[in-house]
């Protein structure tokens, strides 16, 4: 029987999710759903000087809250899900999370016990040794190197110290790190990329790689070879910019006598110019977005394609979760740097609002809403369910993002004042608009309130405009609406209702005379 499918997301936290990262996260997530895996979340945090309080929760809350709820490791201690699962740890420095899972610690600060041991088996089997040189004559060296054109790397000097002197110097107090002892000799390294097919680099390239810092740390590539090896990972999917580390991964596996994963490097994701997605040119944490009032699910099917297609001439663009874990497959992953268009965004977020039912959209829409000052200031009858239903309905069709809700309809919340100039059609005079505001409200004010739904109203107005269509309808939607643009009379009239479009006609009316 083959092992099951074992990923992790392992994420520094830095204080926010990239958007990068969620397309990490997301096509592990993916791929371990697809095969009944296990999705992993690990939380890489030996880097000290990047601390940051709070990061790592608000981390854990974003993947969580865009639906990508790991199946092991760090959680929530307030996640609905956990209550459902055996919670096997608490955590001791993040007061805000617990973990799930048999293969834990999940976060590498707590597994501090662990990288000593297996760094001094690398240094009992030769594979690594300590290095006591100062940070002058590294500076020294790398000065050199560049110098002569060479490739910065360390010279190995510390390598031919005898056990006795290491001994002794450590002894002294003297600061020293844990470097790997990369066996030039070994020629090429090679290994497979489920995204770029083999990879090769020469030994000769790669550098004696600090493993264990001054402070008793391990770097990166130490822990996360360590780790991955421990938590049984089978698959190691993560961004481009770790793929010139993986052949020291590949001989940390070698020196350990354990059998790699399989790798899978991201391209990178780009701007429309196709430099590196910078915060310079636009959000990139994925709570920047959220906050604009993208959807989740929206986000996610955008994420999903920067870098992936369903193939097979497939034309489909909107893809649930369980749609997207179906369809995916590393077959599908593109090697080519993926172009981050936010005009992509908006339009899956336009087809997920178009997809909702309207209390639905009312609900999400609400604490957007209860931003604008139009809104707050406006009176209790507009805030009641039936009424936002209304304006939710009519605003639908345009809207592109949940912030965006009400702004464009300010007149459904607050009387317009509504500039006479506007309320002509075009070369009409005052008098002609008076009369098709006369004779718009004449017949609105027949309308009984049975009629006074969307559908009817537009059936009698359109009856009622006749050929003049302009003259009749125009006045009238500028009366209601005090603006250029904004959706047909009758659909605001529907929204405010019988007495304030009669009110609003007869203001506009005044205006005129
Ligand atoms: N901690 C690394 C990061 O922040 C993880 C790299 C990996 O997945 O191996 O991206």
């Amino acid at each position: 029987m083959t092992s099951p499918i074992r990923v992790r997301f392992a994420p520094s936290p830095t204080g926010y999710l990239h958007v990068g990262g969620l397309r990490t996260a997301l096509y592990n997530y993916l791929f371990a759903k697809k095969h009944q895996g296990a999705f992993i979340l690990r939380i890489e945090d030996t880097d000290r000087d990047r601390f940051l309080d709070g990061a790592l929760e608000s981390l854990v809350r974003s993947l969580e809250g865009i639906g990508l709820v790991p199946t092991e490791g760090v959680m929530l201690l307030e996640d609905p899900n956990i209550s459902e699962r055996a919670v096997s740890r608490h955590s001791d420095t993040y007061p805000g999370v617990s973990e799930v899972g048999s293969h834990g610690p999940y976060i590498q600060s707590e597994r501090l016990h662990i990288y000593r041991k297996y760094a001094e088996k690398l240094i009992a089997s030769g594979h690594a040794y300590r290095c006591f040189c100062s940070r002058e004559r590294l500076d020294l060296l790398r000065e050199k190197q560049t110098a002569n054109h060479e490739a910065p790397k360390y010279d190995k000097l510390c390598a031919s110290l005898s056990s006795e002197e290491v001994a002794d110097r450590i002894a002294a107090g003297e600061p020293s790190v844990v470097r790997l002892n990369v066996p030039r000799e070994r020629g090429d390294i090679v290994f497979h990329d489920l995204v770029r097919g083999d990879v090769c680099i020469h030994a000769n390239n790669v550098d004696d790689q600090i493993l264990v810092k001054t402070d008793g740390y391990p770097t990166y590539h130490l822990a996360s070879v360590v780790d991955d090896h421990l938590m049984e990972v089978t698959h190691v999917i993560r961004g481009e910019e770790w793929l010139p580390s993986t052949p020291k991964h590949v001989l940390l596996y070698e020196a350990f006598g354990w059998e790699p994963p399989i790798f899978a490097h991201l391209t990178l994701l780009l701007n429309p110019d196709k430099s590196k997605l910078s915060k310079r040119q636009g959000d990139v944490a994925v709570e920047d977005y959220l906050s604009k009032g993208y959807l989740p699910e929206a986000l996610i099917n955008f994420v999903a394609f920067l870098g992936w297609n369903p193939g097979q001439g497939s034309t489909k663009e909107v893809f649930s979760l369980s749609e997207l874990a179906e369809a995916f497959d590393f077959a599908q992953v593109n090697k080519a740097g993926a172009v981050f268009d936010t005009r992509k965004l908006d339009w899956l977020n336009a087809q997920y609002i178009k997809a909702m039912t309207v209390e639905e959209l009312t609900r999400k829409a609400l604490p957007f809403l209860r931003q604008k000052t139009y809104f707050v200031s406006a009176p209790d009858e507009r805030k009641t369910d039936d009424y936002l239903h209304r304006v939710v309905t009519i605003g639908q069709e345009r809207l592109t993002v949940l912030s965006a809700i009400g702004d464009e309809h300010t007149f459904l919340f607050t009387e317009p004042d509504v500039d006479p100039s506007l309320l002509p059609w075009k070369g009409n005079s005052p008098e002609e608009t008076a009369e098709a505001l006369e004779n718009a409200k004449r017949i609105l004010t027949d309308v009984t309130d049975s009629d006074w739904t969307r559908e009817r109203l537009g059936e009698i107005l359109l009856e009622a405009a006749g050929e003049k269509r302009g003259d009749f309808l125009w006045p009238l939607r500028v009366a209601l609406s005090g603006a250029k643009q904004s959706p047909p009379p009758q659909d605001i009239a529907w929204v405010i209702g019988k007495t304030y479009t009669l009110s609003r006609i007869s203001s506009a009316l005044e205006s005129l005379t």
